[in-house]
């Protein structure tokens, strides 16, 4: 028996390693288990290149739990460990690179977020003893057995072991008691080893027998499911996705699409990325990403590592070039992980370019469902955007879609104005804005819907984006000025005039807003009175409703744009009868008011009445 201090500069770094530097301390299990598949793997090939000779036997990696003496068994077949390989990688590496990693780290230690390989050392934040017992592959190898009850002092004796491989047994301590429960284990299993390349066993299949489960002599293989994303394209089906896609998420309806992501040079990347459907608009899920390293779990918080719009997606990306070892803050400015973000933003837009093109019908069905990442991405990522006006798709009211050089094309004609803007209508609600869709129609317009909660934002970056556009709404004037084509031409009138035009009209409009009152020529058979919300006014109130850091304008009183038709045969009565018709001036306010849903309660039910009473009059 020898013994031996560790050579670690810490006086003892248990106490650190169970305090800072994990969050998890389940994934001691994932660790061990990693290590158990490298030596199953290394064994594989060892036998394969034919340097061992000898019978290779079943490779699998067994997980054996005793709930009573709470101890957890991690048993392999792989290529064991000699004396000298064990003081070596054990006692030496493990644990200076512990050290090195504390030293470098220990300012932030307090800010670390899990995760960085500590390797087998991880196994002391459950455990208060562990052991190996492990057997070489070579020939003549002697079996041993290491012990470490959590202090810098370990011992190394010889072991009986006569089978090649190891076990791994931890002892829990106290504080770890809920480990030695067998769902807990499994649930761990499921969680970070379900597609490890090796088959994981813990204990036996069970079947439902004289009213409860027994186990059979099968064993219960954790890691059946095929990580289709280690695969080539070429060999998979539409239905190999799909498929893959419900194992991961079984409560969820089937993808809209998928990218295979697949990369070895400057980096290593490999994954498939799926666009989920989407249930409810912006109660999407973020972070059902799941982050491997050579088929091994991660993590499932991918933020850092792709762009924050694609965080919305579902699926698996796999690299061993993604530095785990790091602080998230760290991780922004790492270099690979700003090429793998590069590379999978312009993966997905070149994806649904390729949609785009050669399926468009298919496309434009599931526009609908995928066109809230695409403005999200468009909105947050500069390059993405590039890529993506190309083949994103603008839908009117009538449910056609274009893309936006289709549709600027479409409308130029009729919807140029006297400055050469092609100006884009849009509505926000085709119910309750539909009188002016119509009247925008009759005109020989087009109007698109923008419903959706990005879409203020949305209607700034099309005009940014496309040269020479601007965007209105269609309730945003009147219908003869949203595209004006030439100078209107405004009434003469004296300032004193104009003065008593206002007060005349503010009387007849509820008190809680401001107005601006803008006397037109529009024509006889034009509407009297228009009432409109300044496009830029509305949009920043409905951006600051979103959080858009713009609450100065979400705190202002509603102010309205007040279009009065001097060429309307009832204006011109109420001008001329200045003070004498009320009722007829406040009708025609009332009229405008109910036009744009704004006429409620008290005034609604005075509306009414007053219209009772004039139709009594002229009946
Ligand atoms: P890492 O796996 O990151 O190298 P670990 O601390 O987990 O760090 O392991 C250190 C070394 O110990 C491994 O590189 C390997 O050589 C050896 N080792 C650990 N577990 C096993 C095992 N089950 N079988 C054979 N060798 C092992």
């Amino acid at each position: 028996m020898s013994k031996g201090k560790i050579g670690v500069t810490t006086e003892n770094i248990f106490p650190v390693i169970k305090q800072y530097l994990y969050s998890d301390h389940e994934i001691f299990l994932r660790e061990l288990v990693a290590n158990a598949v490298d030596a199953s793997r290394k064994m594989k090939a060892l036998s394969s290149t034919g340097e061992f000779k000898g019978e290779l036997g079943d490779i699998n990696v067994r997980i054996e739990l005793d709930e009573g003496k709470k101890t957890l068994k991690v048993i392999d077949s792989g290529i064991g460990m000699t004396a000298e390989e064990v003081d070596r990688y054990i006692n030496q590496i493990a644990f200076s690179s512990a050290g090195e990693f504390l030293e470098k780290y220990k300012d932030q230690l307090g800010g670390i977020i899990g995760h960085f390989g500590l390797g087998f050392y991880s196994s002391f934040m459950v455990a208060d003893k562990v052991t190996i017992d492990t057997l070489s592959w070579k020939e003549g190898a002697e079996a041993v057995k290491w012990t470490c009850d959590g202090s810098p002092e370990f011992s190394m004796t010889s072991s009986k072991k006569t089978t090649r491989g190891t076990v791994i047994t931890l002892h829990f301590d106290e504080e770890s008691a809920e480990f030695a429960n067998k769902g807990k284990i499994s649930q761990l299993l499921g969680k970070y080893c379900k597609f490890m390349p090796v088959p994981v066993i813990f204990g036996k299949e069970q079947e439902w027998k004289d009213g409860k489960y027994v186990d059979t002599d099968k064993d219960n293989v954790i890691n059946g499911i095929e990580p289709i994303w280690a695969k080539s394209p070429s060999e998979l089906s539409e239905e190999d996705y799909k498929k893959f896609y419900r194992e991961l998420y079984p409560a969820e309806e089937e993808p809209m699409f998928y990218i295979h992501l697949n990369v070895d040079y400057p980096f290593n990347l490999t994954g498939v990325l799926y666009f989920p459907k989407i249930k409810e608009r912006m109660s999407i899920d973020k972070n059902k990403i799941q982050l491997y390293c050579n088929q091994m779990f991660v993590t499932d918080h991918v933020d850092n590592i792709v762009p924050d719009f694609l965080t919305l997606l579902h699926g698996v990306i796999d690299s061993p070039d993604i530095p785990l070892n790091v602080s998230r803050s760290y991780l922004q400015s790492d270099a690979n992980v700003k090429k793998i973000s590069t590379y999978i933003t312009k993966k997905v837009s070149d994806r649904l370019e390729e949609i785009f093109k050669e399926q468009r019908e298919q496309f434009e069905g599931k526009w609908d469902n995928i066109k809230l990442f695409i403005e999200y991405g468009m909105l947050s990522d500069e390059k993405f955007r590039e890529r993506a006006k190309e083949f994103a798709l603008l839908k009117n009211t009538e449910g056609r879609y274009f893309s936006f050089s289709e549709y600027k094309a479409a409308v130029e004609t009729a919807q140029t104005d006297k400055d050469n803007k092609v100006v884009l209508l849009y509505a926000t609600d085709a119910e309750s804005q539909y009188r002016y869709v119509e009247a925008a129609k009759n005109m020989g317009y087009d109007v698109l819907i923008m419903d959706c909660e990005l879409d203020s934002h949305f209607v700034g970056m099309l005009e940014q984006t496309m040269e020479n556009v601007r965007c209105a709404r269609v309730d945003s004037d009147s219908v003869e000025n949203l595209i004006p084509k030439e100078e209107k031409i405004k009434p003469e009138m004296s300032e004193e005039d104009k003065k008593a035009l206002d007060e005349l009209f503010k009387s007849a409009l509820p008190e809680d807003s401001e107005y601006t009152f803008d006397p037109q020529n529009l024509g006889e058979n034009s509407e009297p009175v228009v009432i409109t919300q300044n496009e830029f006014m509305r949009r920043f109130r409905d951006m600051s409703a979103l959080g858009g850091g713009m609450n100065f304008y979400g705190q202002m009183p509603q102010s309205y744009n007040v279009i009065i038709n001097m060429e309307n045969p009832l204006i011109k009565r109420i001008w001329d009868e200045r003070g004498k018709s009320g009722d007829l001036l406040k009708q025609v306010c009332d009229l405008a008011l109910l036009g744009n849903g704004m006429l409620k309660g008290k005034a609604l039910a005075e509306f009414i009445a007053r219209s009772q009473a004039l139709l009594t009059t002229n009946g």
